[in-house]
């Protein structure tokens, strides 16, 4: 039995003729369990082959693992036909396990693409930021955690001044690389909790949870330091950008989120009319 464990782990036979009574050391039932517990042999068909012919001993042979059981003296031709069908059983069993190998792969192959899919429907491809979609749905979330906590939360609405002659003159290439470098700066500015989106063309959506418009203004006043400060570097040239925000309070259970991005643009639009580069908020008499 020891010896026919160590020689089946070395060769890997496709089948084992195995004998119940043997030798000293282990009996065949052993044995076989033993085969059946050894993760390099455990797939091996057992045939048992011995004199004993009681039931109970099948019983024992077929729960140790055996994959048959024949009783001597046997027949030479039931023998091979035995042979032949657990050496086919085995080689399908083998395929089988090959093709749901392969079909985990590609499901988990499906998920990943997926997973990819997913996330490029909510991400601007130019600076990799939450797209118009994706921020929406962050603001509807926030909204309904205002209408259960009553803490306000504020909307800011930024868009970079003067854009067109950026690309005017330093062309339109020059432009992405201002707005890939300003998400950027952006972004690290801000706590994790705020959310920030790529609006449209060179306008930024901010929305800073359970924030009111006093501490809006700082951060923003904060971002547009930054960003007009900033030193754009394109090739030899070195570009001052300016920007202009408008911010708007969500405070008000009957208020629509749509709304309340309008009251942000329409306090952008008095920035813009006022010389631009500053942090403007809403007011009620701008209706
Ligand atoms: P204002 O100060 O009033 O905002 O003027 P502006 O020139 O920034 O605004 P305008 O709306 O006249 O022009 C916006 C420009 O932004 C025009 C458009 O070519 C540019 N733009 C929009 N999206 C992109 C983009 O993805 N890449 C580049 N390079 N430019 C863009
Ligand atoms: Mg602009
Ligand atoms: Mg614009």
């Amino acid at each position: 039995g020891e010896g026919a464990l160590r020689q089946a782990e070395f060769a890997r036979p496709d089948l084992i003729l195995l004998d119940v009574m043997m030798p000293p050391g282990i009996n065949g039932f052993e044995t076989c369990r033993r085969l059946k517990a050894n993760e390099t042999t455990k797939e091996i068909p057992v045939i048992f082959l011995t004199a004993l012919a009681d039931a109970i001993d099948k019983v024992k042979g077929i729960e140790a693992g055996g994959a048959d059981y024949v009783t001597k003296p046997f027949e030479g031709l039931e023998l091979l036909a035995r042979i032949k069908t657990h050496l086919e059983l085995s080689r399908y069993r083998k395929k089988l396990e090959q093709t749901n190998q392969e079909l985990r792969q590609a499901n988990e192959a499906l998920l990943e693409s997926r997973k990819q899919l997913e996330l490029a429907a909510k991400t601007d491809p130019l600076t990799q930021l939450p797209n118009r979609r994706e921020m929406l749905e962050r603001i509807r979330y926030e909204k309904i955690r205002f209408e259960r906590s009553q803490n306000v939360f504020t909307l800011a609405l930024c868009d970079i001044d003067n854009f067109k002659q950026v690309n005017d003159t330093f062309g339109h290439d020059c432009g992405d690389f201002i707005l890939v470098s300003i998400a950027g700066l952006i972004r690290s500015m801000i706590r994790k909790q705020d959310h920030l989106a790529r609006w449209g063309g060179e306008e930024f959506l901010f929305a800073f949870p359970e924030t009111d418009v006093k501490g809006g203004k700082v951060v923003c006043e904060k971002l547009r330091e930054t960003i007009t400060e900033h030193a754009y570097q394109y090739k030899n040239h070195t570009i001052s950008i300016t920007i202009t925000f408008g911010l708007s309070v969500f405070g008000d259970y009957s208020m629509e989120i749509e709304e309340c991005i309008k009251k942000a643009d329409q306090a952008l639009y008095r920035g813009k009319k006022h010389g631009k580069n500053c942090v403007v908020p809403f007011r009620e008499e701008e209706k």
